[in-house]
């Protein structure tokens, strides 16, 4: 092998390995995400601002004002986390909802 066939398969190695490298971050950022949702706590009805919002963990004992189909896996604002009976929700950041909970900015899922 030439000198200079050496030099160019060494700069491919170089650039190949500098792509796999970089992609590392990335991918450990995905499933570190994933593992983040997933632990999440439980957003708890006792929570100030559970109460503020009127948030229930069953959303059959939530009082009038609620429409019968309004769930928390209903709502546009929710996303399913892990097997989809718990989410998150972006009212409540950092928590975890029932998915078969209920709050007053409960809003119909597009589609
Ligand atoms: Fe549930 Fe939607 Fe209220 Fe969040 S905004 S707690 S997903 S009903």
């Amino acid at each position: 092998m030439s000198s200079h066939s050496n030099e160019l398969s060494r700069r491919r190695f170089l650039k190949l390995s500098a792509v796999g490298l970089a992609a590392i971050p990335a991918l450990s950022l995905l499933t570190q995400r994933k593992a983040y949702a997933d632990e999440l706590p439980m957003l708890q009805e006792s929570d100030t601002q559970a109460q503020a919002m009127h948030y229930t963990n069953d959303a059959t004992k939530a009082g009038d004002g609620r429409q019968a189909n309004a769930f928390c896996h209903t709502c546009q604002l929710f996303t399913p986390v892990g097997d989809g009976t718990t989410g998150t929700c972006q009212v409540f950041p950092g928590k975890r909802v029932n998915h078969n909970g209920w709050c007053v900015a409960w809003t119909q899922k597009a589609g």
